[in-house]
């Protein structure tokens, strides 16, 4: 008979530790900011019988329901021997010529010099930052960026300036009072708002004042540039950049992140990124689908105008009114702000009821008063589901339910 084990704590714990949690959850509750998980059976198993029509998920090109990218990861793995998982850190048992020829042909697709893997794009953006930057330095980074950014600057322990968004005048402002090195931290393209830092103006001023300028550019891979390349190759600003950061888990449909710069950058965050060094390396499975992502963006056929057609007939058809804006961005991120955090939450209920898949972004995820529906567009919408997205919300907003 095995002994019994007391799982709930509640005799080596102090007895109020559940209350203090529980007051924290109940708090979230009132200010209707309480999360919970719900299970994505669709997205598990079969696309095609999607029960809502997805207006959610980062997947703009498709690519994570790609049949075809499947195939080809599956034939990859069926064909040589790659174990089940990568067994350690890179720095220890875990690399492989794999993920080093990965990063070669990472690196050279993005016009860059050298390329290192992350486990995910908030693994990249905390090593980063918080080893390139020291207690004497500043980063100075746009008031909308991600919480990965935020988090590595403050393991950094560097002065943070946040400059208001995409605002040149302010950024001048930050620089002027910055110490130590530099660096200016933005997104390409933002992920709440899904508008575009103004790159070639930040590049400008961040060479007047010798900063180095890192660019996230998430929700840009896939989307802008040639093949997908991101907005700073759009820009041709690609010799310009400290270090960019592309992500594999939104249009490339899989998971995983890179920072893209120096070989000199690549050395130093092998040695002192902590997110890098402390984990074990992501598994074959994981580098192949990233691998076959690249391989589908750089064949002949790759086209992605159908994604910005969709993209600009939402916005041609979309119905602007009373109480609700919709924010001027050209990329798959469509957000209505509809503020109020019961009221967006209320609303992205309704059209979950009605078959649309919407996620309603709360503060303090974005600031109050910002709340949102935050759309993402995809391939696999067609304009019809477009449509009656737009008429779904449009007799929310007439009928006094959305209000
Ligand atoms: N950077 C930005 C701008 C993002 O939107 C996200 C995703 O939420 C991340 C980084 C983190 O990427 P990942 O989901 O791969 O951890």
């Amino acid at each position: 008979m095995p002994p019994t084990v007391d799982i709930f704590p509640d005799k080596v714990l102090p007895n109020n530790i559940y209350d203090v949690l529980n007051e924290a959850l109940e708090q979230r509750k009132k200010e209707s900011l309480y999360r919970s998980l719900r299970v994505n059976d669709d997205f598990a198993s079969d696309f095609a019988s999607d029960k809502l029509i997805d207006f959610c998920s980062n997947d703009y090109l498709s690519f994570a329901r790609s049949e075809k990218i499947k195939q080809k990861v599956r034939a990859f793995f069926q064909k040589e021997f790659y174990a089940n998982g990568s067994t350690g850190s890179r720095c220890i048992s875990g690399n492989t010529l794999l993920a080093e020829n990965l990063e070669q042909q990472i690196a050279a697709f993005h016009n860059a010099e050298a390329a290192l893997l992350f486990n995910s794009g908030y693994d990249a953006n905390v090593g980063l930052f918080s080893c390139v930057a020291g207690e004497n330095d500043t980063i100075i980074s746009d008031e909308l960026i991600h919480a990965s950014v935020i988090d590595g600057c403050r393991l950094s322990r560097a002065t943070r300036y946040k400059f208001l968004h995409n605002d040149i005048a302010n950024l001048e402002e930050q620089l002027k009072r910055a110490r130590g090195n530099i660096f200016i931290a933005v997104e390409s393209v933002y992920s709440m708002d899904g508008d575009m830092a103004p790159i070639n103006d930040i590049i400008e001023l961040s060479e007047k004042y010798n900063a180095n300028v890192i660019v996230d550019e998430a929700h840009a891979t896939g989307v802008f540039g040639v093949q997908g390349r991101g907005l700073v190759n759009a820009a041709g600003l690609e010799d310009r950049i400290f270090a960019r950061v592309h992500t594999f888990g939104k249009a490339l449909g899989c998971h995983g992140a890179t920072v893209i710069g120096s070989q000199v950058l690549r050395d130093y965050l092998i040695n002192f990124a902590r997110s890098f060094i402390f984990t074990t390396a992501l598994p074959a499975h994981s580098l192949l689908a990233i691998k076959c992502a690249y391989e589908q963006l750089t064949e002949g056929d790759f086209d992605n105008t159908a994604l910005h057609s969709l993209i600009g007939f939402f916005r041609k058809n979309f119905r602007v009114c009373d109480g609700i804006t919709l924010i001027d961005s050209v990329s798959p991120v469509q957000s209505i702000i509809i503020p109020g955090s019961e009221r967006v939450g209320r609303i992205a209920e309704l059209l979950k009821q009605r078959g649309f898949d919407v996620y309603a972004v709360r503060s303090p995820s974005v600031p109050a008063g910002k709340e949102r529906l935050r759309i993402s567009i995809h391939l696999h919408n067609t304009n019809e589901q477009v449509n009656e997205l737009i008429q779904a919300i449009d007799t929310l907003m007439d009928t006094g339910d959305g209000v």
